[in-house]
């Protein structure tokens, strides 16, 4: 297919990169020119002087940018994805976005002709190296139909969970939940810690009993005992995806005081460790609350 990717950040950069290793033509854009240009050196991509000009012959566009708002950004004006898009092409937004933004840029898409699906993903920037991205997808199902080949380049599955605004709603719970259980699992190891437990043997029964989840199994063992903290997912991202979770919650008149509290939890984080840090840099949040360290 003729494919674009717009965003090649973190998670955005080995996503095009399975496109690219797919065989599909791809065109690149990105804010910060030369790493659209390092990428094209990287891979034999070309690289396009604005949106439009990545739109011009795509059947399908893949933006991964920050927020719904970021892609929202790069629709209009002469060098915005309209000016260049097609009748019958599709923009595939992955970024982990929200509903309601998601279904304004559906609907300015429609009046032009152009199909959406946001389609996030799930699986770290290891899974999207390996090409085992989870993607869980809002939108039409026949235009789901007709760019799932691409899409399948970098995922390991693909869930079709409703209509525009399905695939964001399923991806910000996710994220509260992975939000919840590392400052649950945090809290929880301080304490054991401070109890005089090892951590690893406090790790070795809790992942082999009831409490077990991602944190406990696979990001503490790897990312916080170790001391290692490889930033792959910035705190920040985390932060913008339970805000949205917790919106949700609010807009649907759902009771959710764990999902507030933790947003607010990971607002204060934002503040005091900074838009560079990892999400699972909220552990040393803890252990400075507390007075000791998950090692
Ligand atoms: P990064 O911060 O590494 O990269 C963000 C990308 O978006 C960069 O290419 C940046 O361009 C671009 N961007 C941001 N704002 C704008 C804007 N206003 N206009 C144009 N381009 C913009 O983020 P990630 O790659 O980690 O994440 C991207 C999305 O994927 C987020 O929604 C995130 O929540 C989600 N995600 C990330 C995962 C991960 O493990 N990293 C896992 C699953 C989902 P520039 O280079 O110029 O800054």
């Amino acid at each position: 297919m003729n494919t674009a990717f717009l965003g090649l950040g973190a998670i955005g950069r080995p996503m095009a990169a399975r496109l690219a290793a797919a065989g599909h033509t791809l065109v690149v854009w990105n804010r910060t020119r030369e790493r659209a240009e390092q990428f094209a050196r990287d891979t034999g991509a070309s690289v396009a002087a604005s949106p439009a000009e990545a739109a011009r012959n795509a059947d399908v566009v893949f933006t991964c940018f920050s927020t719904s708002r970021d892609v929202q950004s790069v629709l209009d004006g002469s060098d915005g994805l309209l000016a260049g898009f097609a009748r019958g092409a599709v923009l595939v937004d992955c970024t982990s976005g929200d509903p309601a933004t998601s279904k304004t840029i559906a609907d300015a898409l429609a009046a032009r002709g152009v199909g959406f699906l946001d389609a996030p993903v799930s699986g770290g920037v290891s899974g999207a190296e390996k090409g085992t991205l989870t993607v869980m997808v809002g939108g039409d199902a026949a235009v789901l139909q007709a760019v799932r080949p691409a899409i399948e380049a970098f995922a390991g599955k693909i869930v079709h969970c409703g209509p525009v605004g399905a695939g964001d709603a399923v991806k910000a719970v996710n994220q509260a939940f992975l939000a919840i259980h590392l400052l649950a699992a945090a809290e929880g190891l301080v304490t054991l810690v401070k109890q005089g437990v090892d951590p690893k043997v406090a790790l070795d029964v809790i992942n082999a009993s009831s409490g077990r989840s991602n944190s406990s199994m696979n990001l503490i063992p790897e990312r916080v005992l170790t001391r290692a903290f490889p930033r792959t997912f910035r705190l920040a991202l985390l932060e913008k995806d339970i805000g949205i979770a917790a919106e949700l919650a609010r807009q649907s008149r759902v009771p959710s005081p764990v999902t507030q509290l933790t947003a607010d939890v990971f607002r204060i984080a934002r503040g005091e460790l900074g838009e560079a840090a990892d999400h699972v840099e909220i552990v040393k949040m803890v252990e400075a609350w507390g007075g000791a360290e998950v090692k």
